[in-house]
């Protein structure tokens, strides 16, 4: 073999992914777009909001745009505007020393954990979880391991208790989640802390809490909670691939605590493992978000799918709990093996993620970041697929 051993499984892991998108490619050649329900990708097909296009040519053709290298963590001007944006919202008292400006949420959660692991060390994950962790925590030579989620997919807070050991650096947590759609509570985030803190004292450690937050915009009548209240030792990432569907653009950020233990050194190492990595986030793209704080794609329409999707299976008699947000759909799958299962739905031009695939096994994710229609002439292929087996 001439690539690296220990890439040879990630390489597999991904080639799952492409075969996915690949065989979504030949069923639309084959049947044609309308025939074929592909759930399968989290790509937002809800356009950015109008102010994004005016904020690019406003900038396009501004004599004040740059195009060059700025200080790697971002321009300060925009990572003023955040810190501003975030201090208003969470009442946090940031700094743009504290914020780094990222390839994305996946940069950001690169930054994070290369900043905080030594090889070896490990990152608590509620699983099911997303499964781009596995990549990240490869990268940054930590071990990923998954902590298994109460049944409603909540945070199963006395099994984290007891899955922390004297390597445990961080616990890595995303909500509103994919691929569940639930959005932690305020208790559950304090308890969370507590936790942390307890077993972190236990064992000589500081534990870290990542919040991976790229859906915090899109919830259905709740509150995300902020996680800044819940534990000191928190960096909040994010980025603006769904809340301004913007997730080819690459841009995103990461903020540390001004609470947290080393909150400075923290940020300085986040943004020296962005130079190693990425150099700088896209200085376009920058300046965008820099204008855009506050702004978010029409949620409506997620909101919309949602429960067109879930009455439409609620009555072919599928089970399932109704996200909270994101825009996913965590149903279970009428047989034991999710994998058979897609293979059953796929008969029917549906294309899904297995449970299995999110260390979620007995369910399947659907994204529907697809359009109403898609959505609307899929149910019969649904129905037909539990009817069958
Ligand atoms: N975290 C979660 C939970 C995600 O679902 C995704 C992308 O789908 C990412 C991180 C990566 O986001 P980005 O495209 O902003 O890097």
């Amino acid at each position: 073999m001439p690539i690296a051993q220990q890439m040879q499984d990630m390489v597999k892991g991904s080639s799952m992914i492409r075969k996915m998108f690949e065989e979504g490619l030949r069923l639309r050649k084959e049947f044609g777009d309308d025939n074929v329900f592909d759930y399968s990708l989290g790509n937002p097909d809800v356009p950015p909001p109008q102010m994004v296009k005016e904020t690019l040519l406003e900038l396009i053709n501004s004599p004040d745009i740059s195009h060059g290298y700025m200080p790697n963590p971002g321009f300060p001007h925009v990572r003023q505007a955040i810190a501003d944006y975030l201090n208003q919202e969470y009442n946090t008292r940031l700094n743009t020393e504290l914020i780094v400006v990222t390839v994305g949420a996946a940069g950001a959660l690169n930054d994070s954990l290369r900043a905080l692991l030594d090889p070896g060390d490990e990152i608590l994950v509620p699983s099911p979880y997303f499964v781009g962790y596995n990549q990240y925590a490869f990268v940054a030579g930590g071990v990923l391991k998954p902590v298994k989620s109460l049944p409603d997919f909540h945070l199963d807070l006395e099994a984290i208790e007891n899955a922390v050991t004297d390597k445990t650096k961080v616990m890595l947590i995303n909500s509103p989640n994919n691929p569940t759609g639930v959005v932690y509570t305020a208790q559950e985030l304090k308890a969370l802390g507590e936790v942390l803190e307890r077993t972190g004292a236990k064992y000589g450690n500081r534990i870290y809490l990542i919040s991976d937050e790229p859906y915090r915009k899109i919830a259905y009548d709740v509150d995300v909670p902020s996680v800044f209240d819940a534990y000191p030792h928190t960096i909040v990432l994010t980025s603006y691939s769904k809340e301004l569907s913007l997730a080819g653009e690459r841009i995103g950020y990461l903020a540390v605590s001004p609470e947290a233990d080393d909150a400075e050194l923290v940020a300085q190492a986040a943004g020296v493992a962005n130079t190693m990595m990425y150099v700088n986030a896209p200085a376009l793209f920058q300046q965008v978000i820099g204008k855009l704080q506050g702004v978010t794609v029409d949620t409506a329409i997620y909101r919309r799918r949602r429960d067109m999707l879930c009455e439409g299976l609620k009555d072919a008699g599928y089970e399932f709990d109704i996200p909270q947000g994101a825009f996913y759909l965590f149903p279970k799958s009428p047989i034991e093996n999710d994998v058979k299962f897609m293979e059953v739905l796929h008969k029917e031009n549906i294309l899904a993620v297995p449970g299995t695939g999110f260390h979620g096994p007995g369910h399947f994710r659907l994204s529907y970041a697809i359009p109403d229609k898609t959505i609307e002439n899929s149910i019969a292929g649904f129905k037909r697929a539990i009817q069958s087996i």
